[in-house]
Protein backbone atom coordinates (compact mmCIF):
# COMPACT_ATOMS: atom_id res chain seq x y z
CA UNK A 1 0.00 0.00 0.00
CA UNK A 2 1.48 3.48 -0.87
CA UNK A 3 2.52 5.49 1.90
CA UNK A 4 2.29 9.43 2.24
CA UNK A 5 5.24 11.36 4.09
CA UNK A 6 6.17 14.36 4.87
CA UNK A 7 7.56 17.38 2.92
CA UNK A 8 10.41 18.84 4.70
CA UNK A 9 13.19 20.63 3.75
CA UNK A 10 12.59 20.51 0.22
CA UNK A 11 12.09 16.57 0.08
CA UNK A 12 9.11 14.07 1.15
CA UNK A 13 10.47 11.89 4.25
CA UNK A 14 8.93 9.34 6.45
CA UNK A 15 10.32 11.33 9.10
CA UNK A 16 11.21 9.70 12.43
CA UNK A 17 8.30 7.98 14.39
CA UNK A 18 7.01 4.58 13.47
CA UNK A 19 2.91 5.13 13.83
CA UNK A 20 0.73 5.05 10.56
CA UNK A 21 -2.82 5.94 9.76
CA UNK A 22 -5.32 4.77 7.51
CA UNK A 23 -6.55 6.39 4.87
CA UNK A 24 -9.67 5.35 2.98
CA UNK A 25 -11.65 5.51 0.31
CA UNK A 26 -14.93 6.49 1.79
CA UNK A 27 -16.98 4.38 -0.98
CA UNK A 28 -15.66 1.44 -0.85
CA UNK A 29 -15.32 1.26 2.86
CA UNK A 30 -11.65 -0.22 2.93
CA UNK A 31 -7.70 1.82 3.45
CA UNK A 32 -6.12 3.16 -0.07
CA UNK A 33 -2.97 4.10 1.35
CA UNK A 34 -0.91 4.56 4.83
CA UNK A 35 -0.14 7.74 6.30
CA UNK A 36 2.59 8.52 8.24
CA UNK A 37 2.00 10.27 11.47
CA UNK A 38 4.46 12.66 12.52
CA UNK A 39 6.43 13.43 16.49
CA UNK A 40 7.84 16.12 17.91
CA UNK A 41 11.11 16.05 16.50
CA UNK A 42 9.41 15.75 13.06
CA UNK A 43 8.00 19.22 14.09
CA UNK A 44 11.17 20.41 15.05
CA UNK A 45 13.19 19.37 11.95
CA UNK A 46 10.11 21.03 9.82
CA UNK A 47 10.49 24.32 12.16
CA UNK A 48 14.03 24.53 11.70
CA UNK A 49 13.43 24.20 8.41
CA UNK A 50 10.50 26.61 7.80
CA UNK A 51 13.42 29.48 10.10
CA UNK A 52 16.35 28.55 7.95
CA UNK A 53 14.25 29.68 5.00
CA UNK A 54 12.55 32.27 6.77
CA UNK A 55 15.94 34.32 6.78
CA UNK A 56 16.24 34.58 2.98
CA UNK A 57 12.61 34.41 1.52
CA UNK A 58 11.56 37.44 3.82
CA UNK A 59 14.50 39.05 1.69
CA UNK A 60 13.51 38.37 -1.36
CA UNK A 61 11.89 40.85 -3.71
CA UNK A 62 8.06 41.20 -3.52
CA UNK A 63 8.19 41.00 -7.71
CA UNK A 64 10.31 37.49 -7.09
CA UNK A 65 8.07 36.16 -4.98
CA UNK A 66 4.94 36.64 -7.15
CA UNK A 67 6.48 35.14 -9.59
CA UNK A 68 6.91 31.87 -7.96
CA UNK A 69 3.31 32.24 -6.81
CA UNK A 70 1.91 33.53 -10.82
CA UNK A 71 4.12 30.00 -11.76
CA UNK A 72 2.20 27.66 -8.71
CA UNK A 73 -1.07 29.38 -10.20
CA UNK A 74 -0.71 27.95 -13.29
CA UNK A 75 0.83 24.45 -12.16
CA UNK A 76 -2.29 24.06 -9.68
CA UNK A 77 -4.69 25.02 -13.00
CA UNK A 78 -3.04 22.40 -14.74
CA UNK A 79 -3.01 19.83 -12.12
CA UNK A 80 -6.90 20.58 -11.02
CA UNK A 81 -8.21 17.16 -12.80
CA UNK A 82 -5.51 15.18 -10.54
CA UNK A 83 -5.95 17.26 -7.34
CA UNK A 84 -9.69 16.48 -7.60
CA UNK A 85 -9.31 12.72 -8.23
CA UNK A 86 -7.06 12.97 -5.35
CA UNK A 87 -9.94 14.77 -2.98
CA UNK A 88 -12.53 12.75 -4.76
CA UNK A 89 -11.27 9.35 -3.57
CA UNK A 90 -10.15 10.40 -0.17
CA UNK A 91 -12.56 12.62 0.97
CA UNK A 92 -15.84 10.87 -0.66
CA UNK A 93 -16.94 14.29 -2.75
CA UNK A 94 -17.81 13.71 -6.08
CA UNK A 95 -15.19 14.76 -8.93
CA UNK A 96 -16.98 17.82 -9.83
CA UNK A 97 -17.32 19.28 -6.42
CA UNK A 98 -13.43 17.98 -6.10
CA UNK A 99 -12.80 20.50 -8.61
CA UNK A 100 -14.66 23.57 -7.65
CA UNK A 101 -13.37 22.60 -4.26
CA UNK A 102 -9.55 23.20 -6.09
CA UNK A 103 -10.93 26.40 -8.32
CA UNK A 104 -11.93 27.94 -4.81
CA UNK A 105 -8.77 27.48 -3.97
CA UNK A 106 -6.92 28.24 -6.64
CA UNK A 107 -8.41 31.93 -6.67
CA UNK A 108 -6.60 32.67 -3.47
CA UNK A 109 -3.44 32.03 -5.02
CA UNK A 110 -5.13 34.52 -8.00
CA UNK A 111 -5.63 37.19 -5.25
CA UNK A 112 -2.02 36.70 -4.13
CA UNK A 113 -0.53 37.57 -7.47
CA UNK A 114 -1.77 40.88 -6.79
CA UNK A 115 -0.11 40.87 -3.36
CA UNK A 116 2.10 43.99 -3.65
CA UNK A 117 -1.46 46.30 -4.36
CA UNK A 118 -2.49 45.27 -0.85
CA UNK A 119 1.16 44.93 0.73
CA UNK A 120 1.52 49.04 -0.06
CA UNK A 121 2.19 50.95 2.94
CA UNK A 122 0.82 54.64 3.80
CA UNK A 123 2.20 57.92 3.72
CA UNK A 124 1.14 60.88 5.34
CA UNK A 125 3.93 63.94 4.57
CA UNK A 126 4.30 66.87 6.67
CA UNK A 127 2.95 65.80 9.97
CA UNK A 128 4.77 68.20 12.34
CA UNK A 129 7.20 71.07 10.34
CA UNK A 130 9.61 68.52 8.36
CA UNK A 131 8.25 65.54 9.85
CA UNK A 132 6.85 63.06 7.55
CA UNK A 133 5.04 59.49 8.35
CA UNK A 134 4.86 56.15 6.75
CA UNK A 135 3.81 52.77 7.74
CA UNK A 136 4.58 49.14 6.18
CA UNK A 137 3.98 45.67 6.92
CA UNK A 138 6.24 43.17 7.30
CA UNK A 139 5.96 39.15 7.61
CA UNK A 140 6.24 37.21 10.99
CA UNK A 141 8.05 34.27 10.46
CA UNK A 142 7.33 30.84 10.63
CA UNK A 143 3.57 30.43 10.10
CA UNK A 144 1.52 27.06 11.06
CA UNK A 145 -1.60 25.70 9.40
CA UNK A 146 -3.87 23.14 10.76
CA UNK A 147 -7.02 22.24 8.42
CA UNK A 148 -9.99 19.79 8.37
CA UNK A 149 -11.07 16.84 6.60
CA UNK A 150 -13.29 18.48 4.30
CA UNK A 151 -11.66 21.11 2.48
CA UNK A 152 -8.33 19.18 1.76
CA UNK A 153 -7.33 21.80 -0.91
CA UNK A 154 -8.91 25.15 -0.87
CA UNK A 155 -8.91 25.29 3.41
CA UNK A 156 -5.32 25.17 3.12
CA UNK A 157 -5.09 27.52 -0.12
CA UNK A 158 -6.71 30.07 2.34
CA UNK A 159 -3.85 30.09 4.53
CA UNK A 160 -0.30 29.21 2.74
CA UNK A 161 -0.50 31.13 -0.34
CA UNK A 162 -1.23 34.29 1.71
CA UNK A 163 1.94 33.36 4.36
CA UNK A 164 4.30 32.94 1.48
CA UNK A 165 3.16 36.13 -0.47
CA UNK A 166 3.71 37.99 2.60
CA UNK A 167 7.07 36.83 3.24
CA UNK A 168 6.43 34.28 5.67
CA UNK A 169 7.79 30.82 5.63
CA UNK A 170 4.77 28.01 6.69
CA UNK A 171 4.69 24.14 8.10
CA UNK A 172 1.28 22.47 6.88
CA UNK A 173 -0.56 20.03 9.19
CA UNK A 174 -3.58 18.52 7.01
CA UNK A 175 -5.84 16.52 8.20
CA UNK A 176 -4.61 12.64 8.39
CA UNK A 177 -8.15 11.87 6.45
CA UNK A 178 -6.92 13.12 3.57
CA UNK A 179 -3.37 13.94 2.84
CA UNK A 180 -2.85 12.97 -0.43
CA UNK A 181 -3.71 16.69 -1.46
CA UNK A 182 -0.55 18.17 0.47
CA UNK A 183 1.97 16.18 -1.23
CA UNK A 184 1.34 17.25 -4.33
CA UNK A 185 0.98 20.50 -3.34
CA UNK A 186 4.19 20.66 -1.78
CA UNK A 187 6.02 19.48 -5.21
CA UNK A 188 4.28 22.11 -7.09
CA UNK A 189 5.46 24.67 -5.13
CA UNK A 190 8.99 23.28 -5.52
CA UNK A 191 8.27 22.89 -9.41
CA UNK A 192 7.72 26.32 -9.24
CA UNK A 193 10.80 27.42 -7.99
CA UNK A 194 9.51 28.22 -4.27
CA UNK A 195 13.21 27.82 -2.42
CA UNK A 196 13.12 24.73 0.09
CA UNK A 197 12.01 25.19 3.41
CA UNK A 198 9.32 27.77 2.76
CA UNK A 199 6.33 24.80 2.58
CA UNK A 200 6.68 22.06 4.76
CA UNK A 201 4.16 19.58 5.55
CA UNK A 202 3.82 17.50 8.68
CA UNK A 203 1.26 14.77 8.38
CA UNK A 204 0.13 13.50 11.86
CA UNK A 205 -2.50 14.18 14.83
CA UNK A 206 -2.90 15.39 18.23
CA UNK A 207 0.77 15.22 18.80
CA UNK A 208 1.90 17.19 15.92
CA UNK A 209 -0.58 19.76 16.79
CA UNK A 210 0.64 20.07 20.10
CA UNK A 211 4.46 20.15 19.36
CA UNK A 212 3.02 22.80 16.88
CA UNK A 213 1.45 24.90 19.28
CA UNK A 214 3.86 24.74 21.86
CA UNK A 215 6.75 25.09 19.75
CA UNK A 216 9.01 28.39 20.30
CA UNK A 217 9.93 29.51 16.60
CA UNK A 218 6.35 28.92 15.38
CA UNK A 219 5.09 32.61 14.97
CA UNK A 220 1.14 32.46 14.18
CA UNK A 221 -1.31 29.36 13.67
CA UNK A 222 -4.00 29.45 11.43
CA UNK A 223 -6.36 26.68 12.58
CA UNK A 224 -9.93 25.11 10.53
CA UNK A 225 -11.68 22.47 12.39
CA UNK A 226 -14.59 21.78 14.75
CA UNK A 227 -14.88 24.40 17.53
CA UNK A 228 -13.91 22.32 20.94
CA UNK A 229 -10.75 21.87 18.52
CA UNK A 230 -10.64 25.84 17.70
CA UNK A 231 -11.19 26.52 21.06
CA UNK A 232 -8.56 24.16 22.44
CA UNK A 233 -5.95 25.79 19.83
CA UNK A 234 -6.96 29.24 20.33
CA UNK A 235 -6.24 28.85 24.04
CA UNK A 236 -3.11 26.71 24.15
CA UNK A 237 -1.13 28.90 20.86
CA UNK A 238 -2.26 31.93 22.29
CA UNK A 239 -0.71 31.04 25.93
CA UNK A 240 2.84 30.81 24.17
CA UNK A 241 2.83 34.16 22.75
CA UNK A 242 1.73 33.64 18.88
CA UNK A 243 -1.17 35.03 16.88
CA UNK A 244 -3.86 32.79 16.85
CA UNK A 245 -6.74 32.65 14.21
CA UNK A 246 -8.83 29.14 14.66
CA UNK A 247 -12.11 29.09 12.71
CA UNK A 248 -14.65 26.29 14.55
CA UNK A 249 -17.81 24.36 13.27
CA UNK A 250 -21.18 25.80 12.34
CA UNK A 251 -24.76 25.68 12.47
CA UNK A 252 -26.42 27.59 9.27
CA UNK A 253 -29.77 28.78 9.12
CA UNK A 254 -31.46 29.33 5.95
CA UNK A 255 -34.79 31.47 6.52
CA UNK A 256 -37.53 31.33 4.22
CA UNK A 257 -39.72 33.93 3.28
CA UNK A 258 -43.11 33.78 2.41
CA UNK A 259 -42.63 35.85 -0.52
CA UNK A 260 -39.97 33.49 -1.88
CA UNK A 261 -39.50 31.71 -5.29
CA UNK A 262 -39.96 27.96 -3.58
CA UNK A 263 -38.74 26.18 -6.80
CA UNK A 264 -35.90 28.39 -6.57
CA UNK A 265 -35.39 28.26 -2.65
CA UNK A 266 -35.84 24.21 -2.81
CA UNK A 267 -33.28 23.74 -5.66
CA UNK A 268 -30.92 25.73 -3.73
CA UNK A 269 -31.90 24.14 -0.47
CA UNK A 270 -31.01 20.86 -1.94
CA UNK A 271 -27.82 21.94 -3.29
CA UNK A 272 -26.00 23.73 -0.18
CA UNK A 273 -27.77 20.82 2.25
CA UNK A 274 -26.71 17.83 0.47
CA UNK A 275 -23.60 18.88 -1.82
CA UNK A 276 -20.34 17.43 -0.44
CA UNK A 277 -23.07 15.02 2.01
CA UNK A 278 -23.37 17.93 4.32
CA UNK A 279 -19.91 18.14 5.31
CA UNK A 280 -19.19 21.74 4.15
CA UNK A 281 -18.99 24.09 6.93
CA UNK A 282 -21.24 26.30 5.08
CA UNK A 283 -23.92 23.89 4.57
CA UNK A 284 -27.20 24.52 5.49
CA UNK A 285 -28.77 22.29 8.23
CA UNK A 286 -31.70 24.48 9.37
CA UNK A 287 -34.25 25.45 7.44
CA UNK A 288 -36.34 27.97 9.03
CA UNK A 289 -39.80 28.20 7.23
CA UNK A 290 -41.86 31.56 8.17
CA UNK A 291 -45.11 31.60 8.04
CA UNK A 292 -47.51 29.66 5.98
CA UNK A 293 -44.50 28.68 3.67
CA UNK A 294 -43.26 25.19 5.76
CA UNK A 295 -45.70 22.66 3.80
CA UNK A 296 -45.34 23.70 0.20
CA UNK A 297 -41.62 23.61 0.69
CA UNK A 298 -40.84 21.12 2.52
CA UNK A 299 -42.74 19.08 -0.48
CA UNK A 300 -40.95 20.48 -2.85
CA UNK A 301 -37.53 19.93 -1.35
CA UNK A 302 -38.99 16.18 -0.54
CA UNK A 303 -39.18 15.94 -4.51
CA UNK A 304 -35.71 16.72 -5.06
CA UNK A 305 -34.08 14.91 -2.12
CA UNK A 306 -35.34 11.74 -3.31
CA UNK A 307 -34.13 12.39 -6.72
CA UNK A 308 -30.94 12.30 -5.63
CA UNK A 309 -28.08 10.22 -7.33
CA UNK A 310 -26.03 8.78 -4.19
CA UNK A 311 -22.82 6.91 -5.01
CA UNK A 312 -18.92 7.10 -5.42
CA UNK A 313 -17.16 10.38 -5.81
CA UNK A 314 -15.26 9.19 -8.26
CA UNK A 315 -18.25 7.71 -10.29
CA UNK A 316 -19.57 9.82 -13.29
CA UNK A 317 -22.91 10.11 -12.65
CA UNK A 318 -22.77 10.39 -8.83
CA UNK A 319 -24.46 13.34 -7.26
CA UNK A 320 -23.38 12.11 -3.50
CA UNK A 321 -20.81 10.76 -2.57
CA UNK A 322 -20.49 8.81 1.23
CA UNK A 323 -19.62 10.55 4.42
CA UNK A 324 -15.86 10.60 5.28
CA UNK A 325 -15.45 7.73 7.77
CA UNK A 326 -17.59 5.17 9.45
CA UNK A 327 -17.81 6.70 12.60
CA UNK A 328 -18.85 9.95 11.43
CA UNK A 329 -21.50 7.77 9.67
CA UNK A 330 -22.71 6.09 12.75
CA UNK A 331 -22.39 9.32 14.11
CA UNK A 332 -25.08 10.95 11.88
CA UNK A 333 -27.61 8.05 11.71
CA UNK A 334 -27.59 8.07 15.47
CA UNK A 335 -28.52 11.95 15.19
CA UNK A 336 -31.24 11.00 13.32
CA UNK A 337 -32.64 8.04 15.63
CA UNK A 338 -32.74 10.97 18.42
CA UNK A 339 -34.68 13.61 16.52
CA UNK A 340 -36.99 10.87 15.27
CA UNK A 341 -37.31 9.96 18.86
CA UNK A 342 -38.10 13.60 19.84
CA UNK A 343 -41.14 13.77 17.79
CA UNK A 344 -39.37 15.29 14.44
CA UNK A 345 -41.03 14.13 11.37
CA UNK A 346 -38.61 11.89 9.01
CA UNK A 347 -39.49 13.22 5.41
CA UNK A 348 -36.99 11.41 3.97
CA UNK A 349 -34.80 8.61 5.56
CA UNK A 350 -31.40 8.54 4.48
CA UNK A 351 -30.66 5.86 6.76
CA UNK A 352 -31.26 2.31 4.42
CA UNK A 353 -29.19 4.26 1.91
CA UNK A 354 -28.67 1.29 -1.13
CA UNK A 355 -25.69 1.97 -3.40
CA UNK A 356 -24.48 -0.40 -5.44
CA UNK A 357 -21.11 -1.48 -4.95
CA UNK A 358 -21.16 0.52 -2.26
CA UNK A 359 -22.58 -2.27 0.23
CA UNK A 360 -19.48 -1.56 2.39
CA UNK A 361 -19.06 2.00 2.46
CA UNK A 362 -19.99 4.92 4.31
CA UNK A 363 -22.91 6.07 2.65
CA UNK A 364 -25.67 8.02 4.25
CA UNK A 365 -28.63 9.20 1.75
CA UNK A 366 -30.62 12.37 1.74
CA UNK A 367 -32.07 12.75 5.25
CA UNK A 368 -35.07 15.74 5.95
CA UNK A 369 -36.36 16.18 9.05
CA UNK A 370 -39.08 18.16 9.87
CA UNK A 371 -40.87 19.58 13.04
CA UNK A 372 -37.52 20.06 14.50
CA UNK A 373 -37.82 22.24 17.49
CA UNK A 374 -34.54 24.13 18.99
CA UNK A 375 -34.32 21.85 22.42
CA UNK A 376 -33.38 18.61 19.68
CA UNK A 377 -30.19 17.33 19.15
CA UNK A 378 -30.57 17.26 15.45
CA UNK A 379 -30.89 21.19 16.13
CA UNK A 380 -28.46 21.91 18.58
CA UNK A 381 -25.34 19.91 17.62
CA UNK A 382 -23.18 20.31 14.49
CA UNK A 383 -24.08 16.95 12.59
CA UNK A 384 -21.95 17.41 9.61
CA UNK A 385 -23.69 14.56 7.22
CA UNK A 386 -26.49 15.59 4.92
CA UNK A 387 -29.35 16.10 7.24
CA UNK A 388 -31.56 19.08 6.50
CA UNK A 389 -34.09 20.03 9.11
CA UNK A 390 -37.24 22.15 9.21
CA UNK A 391 -38.46 24.79 11.99
CA UNK A 392 -41.50 26.41 11.82
CA UNK A 393 -41.65 30.19 13.01
CA UNK A 394 -44.22 32.99 12.79
CA UNK A 395 -41.99 35.69 11.59
CA UNK A 396 -39.08 37.45 10.88
CA UNK A 397 -38.51 38.14 14.25
CA UNK A 398 -39.20 35.54 15.17
CA UNK A 399 -36.24 33.71 12.87
CA UNK A 400 -34.13 36.05 13.48
CA UNK A 401 -34.42 35.51 17.58
CA UNK A 402 -33.45 31.56 16.62
CA UNK A 403 -30.98 32.35 14.18
CA UNK A 404 -28.97 34.73 16.79
CA UNK A 405 -29.60 32.57 20.31
CA UNK A 406 -28.03 29.25 17.98
CA UNK A 407 -24.18 29.75 19.71
CA UNK A 408 -22.52 29.30 16.03
CA UNK A 409 -22.37 32.74 13.74
CA UNK A 410 -20.17 30.42 10.64
CA UNK A 411 -23.37 31.50 7.26
CA UNK A 412 -26.61 32.29 6.72
CA UNK A 413 -29.07 32.87 3.86
CA UNK A 414 -32.35 34.66 3.76
CA UNK A 415 -34.61 34.07 0.71
CA UNK A 416 -36.93 36.56 -0.02
CA UNK A 417 -38.48 39.28 -2.60
CA UNK A 418 -38.41 41.44 -0.56
CA UNK A 419 -35.50 44.22 -0.20
CA UNK A 420 -36.72 45.31 3.17
CA UNK A 421 -36.50 42.08 4.75
CA UNK A 422 -33.40 41.52 2.41
CA UNK A 423 -31.92 44.37 4.38
CA UNK A 424 -33.40 44.05 8.02
CA UNK A 425 -32.12 40.30 8.14
CA UNK A 426 -28.49 41.43 6.89
CA UNK A 427 -28.32 44.20 9.69
CA UNK A 428 -29.91 42.90 12.57
CA UNK A 429 -28.41 38.70 12.32
CA UNK A 430 -25.46 37.92 14.08
CA UNK A 431 -23.38 35.93 11.50
CA UNK A 432 -20.15 36.54 9.56
CA UNK A 433 -21.35 35.71 6.11
CA UNK A 434 -24.46 36.30 4.82
CA UNK A 435 -26.20 35.29 1.52
CA UNK A 436 -29.30 36.96 0.42
CA UNK A 437 -31.15 34.02 -2.16
CA UNK A 438 -27.45 32.78 -2.12
CA UNK A 439 -27.55 29.92 0.45
CA UNK A 440 -23.71 29.06 0.17
CA UNK A 441 -22.15 33.04 0.77
CA UNK A 442 -18.64 31.86 1.12
CA UNK A 443 -16.79 35.25 0.19
CA UNK A 444 -14.40 35.55 -2.98
CA UNK A 445 -10.90 35.58 -2.04
CA UNK A 446 -10.62 39.33 -2.41
CA UNK A 447 -12.71 39.61 0.66
CA UNK A 448 -12.47 37.62 3.68
CA UNK A 449 -13.23 34.69 4.89
CA UNK A 450 -14.95 34.00 8.79
CA UNK A 451 -17.87 33.65 11.26
CA UNK A 452 -19.06 35.24 14.69
CA UNK A 453 -19.95 34.13 18.01
CA UNK A 454 -18.28 29.69 18.05
CA UNK A 455 -17.49 29.71 14.65
CA UNK A 456 -14.19 31.99 15.11
CA UNK A 457 -11.96 32.28 17.74
CA UNK A 458 -9.43 35.17 17.41
CA UNK A 459 -9.44 38.45 16.02
CA UNK A 460 -9.23 38.26 12.12
CA UNK A 461 -10.86 36.52 9.13
CA UNK A 462 -9.46 34.11 6.71
CA UNK A 463 -7.52 35.14 3.45
CA UNK A 464 -8.42 38.17 1.47
CA UNK A 465 -7.16 41.69 3.07
CA UNK A 466 -7.85 40.16 6.31
CA UNK A 467 -5.28 37.38 5.82
CA UNK A 468 -2.50 39.74 4.88
CA UNK A 469 -3.32 41.71 8.01
CA UNK A 470 -2.96 38.17 10.10
CA UNK A 471 0.27 37.25 8.19
CA UNK A 472 2.06 40.72 8.67
CA UNK A 473 2.15 43.38 11.47
CA UNK A 474 2.40 47.29 11.01
CA UNK A 475 5.64 49.71 11.38
CA UNK A 476 4.90 53.56 11.53
CA UNK A 477 8.05 55.73 11.11
CA UNK A 478 8.15 59.34 11.89
CA UNK A 479 10.92 60.92 9.67
CA UNK A 480 12.38 64.06 10.13
CA UNK A 481 15.39 65.37 7.79
CA UNK A 482 16.52 68.48 9.96
CA UNK A 483 18.55 71.34 8.53
CA UNK A 484 21.67 72.09 10.57
CA UNK A 485 20.53 75.29 12.69
CA UNK A 486 21.20 76.58 16.22
CA UNK A 487 17.88 77.20 17.90
CA UNK A 488 17.27 72.72 18.25
CA UNK A 489 13.04 72.69 18.79
CA UNK A 490 14.13 69.92 20.72
CA UNK A 491 12.43 69.99 24.91
CA UNK A 492 11.20 67.12 26.97
CA UNK A 493 7.88 67.41 27.18
CA UNK A 494 5.39 64.99 24.66
CA UNK A 495 6.26 65.94 21.39
CA UNK A 496 2.69 67.32 19.67
CA UNK A 497 1.90 68.24 15.62
CA UNK A 498 3.15 71.91 16.40
P1 LIG B 1 -11.40 18.37 13.63
O1 LIG B 1 -11.55 19.50 14.57
O2 LIG B 1 -11.65 17.00 14.12
O3 LIG B 1 -9.91 18.34 13.02
C1 LIG B 1 -9.30 19.50 12.50
C2 LIG B 1 -7.79 19.38 12.68
O4 LIG B 1 -7.50 19.31 14.07
C3 LIG B 1 -7.20 18.14 12.03
O5 LIG B 1 -6.00 18.48 11.40
C4 LIG B 1 -6.99 17.19 13.21
O6 LIG B 1 -5.89 16.34 13.03
C5 LIG B 1 -6.75 18.14 14.37
N1 LIG B 1 -7.23 17.59 15.65
C6 LIG B 1 -8.31 16.79 15.84
N2 LIG B 1 -8.44 16.49 17.14
C7 LIG B 1 -7.45 17.13 17.80
C8 LIG B 1 -7.07 17.23 19.17
N3 LIG B 1 -7.75 16.60 20.13
N4 LIG B 1 -6.00 17.97 19.49
C9 LIG B 1 -5.30 18.62 18.53
N5 LIG B 1 -5.61 18.56 17.21
C10 LIG B 1 -6.68 17.83 16.85
O7 LIG B 1 -12.33 18.70 12.35
P2 LIG B 1 -12.66 17.77 11.10
O8 LIG B 1 -13.58 16.68 11.52
O9 LIG B 1 -11.42 17.42 10.36
O10 LIG B 1 -13.46 18.82 10.18
C11 LIG B 1 -14.82 19.09 10.32
C12 LIG B 1 -15.05 20.30 11.21
O11 LIG B 1 -14.38 21.43 10.67
C13 LIG B 1 -16.52 20.70 11.27
O12 LIG B 1 -16.82 21.07 12.58
C14 LIG B 1 -16.60 21.89 10.33
O13 LIG B 1 -17.66 22.79 10.59
C15 LIG B 1 -15.28 22.53 10.58
N6 LIG B 1 -14.91 23.41 9.48
C16 LIG B 1 -15.00 24.76 9.71
C17 LIG B 1 -14.69 25.63 8.68
C18 LIG B 1 -14.79 27.11 8.89
O14 LIG B 1 -14.38 27.83 8.01
N7 LIG B 1 -15.30 27.60 10.00
C19 LIG B 1 -14.27 25.14 7.43
C20 LIG B 1 -14.19 23.75 7.25
C21 LIG B 1 -14.51 22.91 8.30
Amino acid sequence: MRTIEHWIGGEATPGGGHRRGDVYDPARGTPQAEVVLGTAADVDAAVASACEAYGSWSQTSLTTRVDVLFRFRGLVDQHTDELARIIASEHGKTIDDARGEVVRGREVVDFCCGIPQVLKGEFSEQVSGGVDSHSFRQPLGVCAGITPFNFPIMVPMWMHPVAIACGNTFVLKPSERVPGASELVARLYAEAGLPTGVFNVVNGDKEVVDALLDHADVDAVSFVGSTPIARYVHERASSTGKRVQALGGAKNHAVVMPDADLDFTADHLVAAGYGSAGQRCMAISAVVAVGPVGDALVDKVRERSERIVVGAGTDAGSEMGPVVTAAARERVLGYVDEGEKAGATVVVDGRDVNVKGGEDGFFVGPTLLDHVTTDMSVYTDEIFGPVLTVLRVASLDEALAVVNANPYGNGTAVFTSSGEVARTFQRDVRVGMIGVNVPIPVPMAFYSFGGWKESLFGDHHIHGPEGVRFYTRAKVVTTRWPHVREDSLAHLNFPTAH
